[in-house]
C-alpha cells in the first residue's frame, strides 16, 4: 500500500515512510492510495478474536511493509493487561435498548488518545529501522490536554526519540496539567503556551514548516516528526476500534451480519470521526456519522451547510479536549470527498489561511450530507447530561462523553431514526472532576488530584491507578512560553 498527500495525489511514499515523517513536505496529510474493503468473511473472522488480533488484521491491509506478525506483537505491548484496565482495551457497554457506548479510556492515561498513542511509538520505532534511519525523531505535539500525556506515556524513554509537548496554559483540566508536569521519562519536555490551543497548534506547524529550523536540527542529528492525528499511525489504530465494535455488537448478538449501525463521535480535530469514515468506507455497514460539538460549533455549521468559517470566538469549555476552531484532519475528509482532487483541497486550505474561510463544492455538500449528521451540546446541556446518565443508567460519563450522548438524542429527536447506535466515550469522568462533581450535585472540595477521592465517595466507581498515582507526585516541569518563543524552546530542547 503506498500514500499519497492530500495537496499532492502524485507522491508515492510506502506506510513506514509515512509514518515516520508525520506531515507531508507539502503540508498536506499523508493518506492511503486505496481503501482496502472488508465483508463479511473478514468480520466473520474477528467476531470470537482478541482485540489485539483484531488490530493486527485491520492495521495489516493498510500497512503492507509491516507483517502482520510483527503488528500483533506491538498490539499485544499496547494492549496488554499492564497498560489497559480491561481485557476488552476497548469495551462496549450497553446503555438501553439499541444504544450502546464504546469505552477508550481504559488505557494508561485515560483517554482516547491511549488507542493511537499506545500503537504509533512502536509503529515508528520500526518505521526508522525500515527506513535505515540514523537520525533521532523528535516528536513535537501540540496538545488540548490528553494527547500530549498519552504521547509521552507512549514515547517515554523509546530509544532514537525524543518528544517536546506544548499545551495552552488555560485551556487544560487541573488533572490532565497534573498529568503532564510530572511525566517520568529521559526523552521528555514539556512546556505551557500563553495561549489557546490553536495558537500551539499553529506553533508547532509553524515550527514545521520553517527550513531554517529543520536544517539546524539536522546538523545536530535530529529531525522533527508528529504524533498529532495529522499523523496516519494516529489514524490507523483508530479504525480499529470502529470495527471491533461492531464485531462486539455481533458476537453478543445485538445485530445480524450486515445490520447498520450509527457512531455518534465527540470531535475536535476530526480525527476519531475520520477514522469512523475510513471504517465505513472499507465496508463495515455504517449508517450515519454523527459529528458531535461543543460551543465551538464550527463542524457543526459547516457540515450542515458546507461552510467552513473560523472567524468565530473560542469558547473555553469544560470539554477542553474539543475546545478546536480549526479541525486538521477534515483535509483528509475533502481530500476523499473531492474524488482525490489536490487541486480543489490546496484551494481551500489556501482560502482557510487567508480569509479563515472557505466554502465546499455542490458535490462534496450533498456527500457531507448524506453521510454526516452535526450537532453541538453547550454547558447547561452538557451538565444535563451527566447527572441524567448517573440517574436514570448507573453510568458516570465525562464532559466529553456527555456531548456525543446529548447529540445523540438530538439526531434521534430530530430523525426518528432507530438504527442501533453506539456514543463514543473519549474519556474517563476522572479527568473532569470538577465539573463531573458539579453536574451530579455536589460541591467540589478543592481542586485536581485532591478531587478523585470525592467523586468516588459519592460514586463508587474505581479510580484508574495511573489518575490515583498523581497524588504526592512532584511536577517536573515548569516551564511557560510567548507563542512567539516556541521555536527557542525546541532549539533549547534539542540543543
Ligand atoms: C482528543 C479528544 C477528543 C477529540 O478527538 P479528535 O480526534 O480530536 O476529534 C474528544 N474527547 C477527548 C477526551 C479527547 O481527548
Amino acid at each position: 500500500m503506498k500514500y499519497y498527500s492530500t495537496r499532492d495525489s502524485a507522491l508515492r511514499i510506502g506506510g513506514a515512510e509515512a509514518v515516520k515523517m508525520g506531515l507531508s513536505r507539502d503540508g498536506g496529510l499523508l493518506t492511503p492510495v486505496t481503501i482496502p474493503q472488508i465483508g463479511a468473511d473478514f468480520l466473520n473472522s474477528l467476531v470470537h478474536a482478541s482485540y489485539q488480533r483484531r488490530a493486527a488484521k485491520v492495521m495489516a491491509l493498510y500497512l503492507t511493509d509491516y507483517s502482520e506478525e510483527e503488528l500483533l506483537g506491538f498490539a499485544e505491548n499496547a494492549y496488554g493487561p499492564d497498560k489497559f484496565d480491561h481485557p476488552a482495551a476497548a469495551p462496549l457497554r450497553k446503555v438501553d435498548g439499541s444504544t450502546h457506548c464504546l469505552e477508550l479510556w481504559h488505557g494508561p492515561t485515560s483517554a482516547f488518545k491511549d488507542m493511537a498513542l499506545q500503537m504509533l511509538p512502536q509503529l515508528l520505532s520500526a518505521a526508522l529501522r525500515k527506513t535505515g534511519e540514523d537520525k533521532t525523531v523528535c516528536i513535537l505535539v501540540a496538545t488540548s490536554g490528553d494527547t500530549g500525556k498519552a504521547a509521552m506515556e507512549g514515547f517515554a524513554d523509546v530509544p532514537q526519540t525524543r518528544i517536546m509537548v506544548f499545551y495552552p496554559r488555560d485551556g487544560v483540566s487541573d488533572v490532565q496539567k497534573a498529568q503532564m508536569v510530572t511525566q517520568e521519562g529521559r526523552n521528555v519536555g514539556v512546556c505551557a503556551v500563553a495561549g489557546n490551543f490553536d495558537d500551539a497548534q499553529a506553533g508547532v506547524k509553524r515550527i514545521f514548516s520553517d527550513g531554517a529550523i529543520r536544517k539546524t536540527l539536522a546538523d545536530r542529528g535530529y529531525f522533527l516528526s508528529s504524533a498529532n492525528s495529522i499523523n496516519w499511525g494516529r489514524i490507523l489504530p483508530q479504525v480499529v476500534y470502529y470495527i471491533s465494535a461492531y464485531c462486539d455488537l455481533l458476537r453478543d448478538g445485538e445485530i445480524k451480519m450486515g445490520d447498520k449501525v450509527n457512531f455518534c463521535v465527540p470531535t475536535g480535530n476530526f480525527g476519531d470521526i475520520l477514522a469512523a469514515y475510513y471504517a465505513k468506507r472499507m465496508g463495515l455497514p455504517v449508517g450515519r456519522l454523527i459529528c458531535a460539538s461543543n460551543r465551538n460549533d464550527v463542524l457543526t455549521d459547516f457540515l450542515r451547510t458546507g461552510v467552513y468559517d473560523r472567524n468565530r470566538p473560542f469558547h473555553t469549555t469544560m470539554s477542553p479536549s474539543m475546545d478546536i476552531l480549526v479541525s486538521s484532519n477534515l483535509e483528509r475528509l475533502l481530500f476523499d470527498l473531492s474524488g482525490e482532487n489536490d487541486a480543489e483541497v490546496r484551494g481551500y486550505m489556501e482560502a482557510l489561511n487567508t480569509s479563515g474561510t472557505y466554502e465546499v463544492s455542490g458535490t462534496i455538500k450533498a456527500a457531507l450530507r448524506e453521510q454526516f449528521w452535526a450537532g453541538f451540546c453547550d454547558e447547561a446541556g452538557t451538565s444535563e447530561t451527566i447527572a441524567r446518565y448517573y440517574k436514570e443508567y448507573g453510568y458516570l460519563i465525562d464532559t466529553h462523553t456527555a456531548v456525543a450522548a446529548q447529540v445523540m438524542e438530538q439526531y434521534r429527536a430530530a430523525t426518528g431514526d432507530g438504527t442501533p447506535t453506539v456514543f463514543v466515550s473519549t474519556a474517563s469522568p476522572y479527568k473532569f472532576c470538577d465539573h463531573v462533581l458539579e453536574a451530579i450535585g455536589e460541591t467540589p472540595r478543592g481542586s485536581g488530584v485532591e478531587l478523585l477521592d470525592q467523586l468516588h465517595g459519592k460514586t463508587g466507581v474505581a479510580i484508574p491507578k495511573r489518575l490515583a498515582a498523581l497524588k504526592g507526585k512532584a511536577p517536573r516541569f515548569d516551564l511557560t512560553a510567548e507563542k512567539a518563543e516556541m521555536d527557542g524552546v525546541v532549539l533549547d530542547f534539542l540543543k
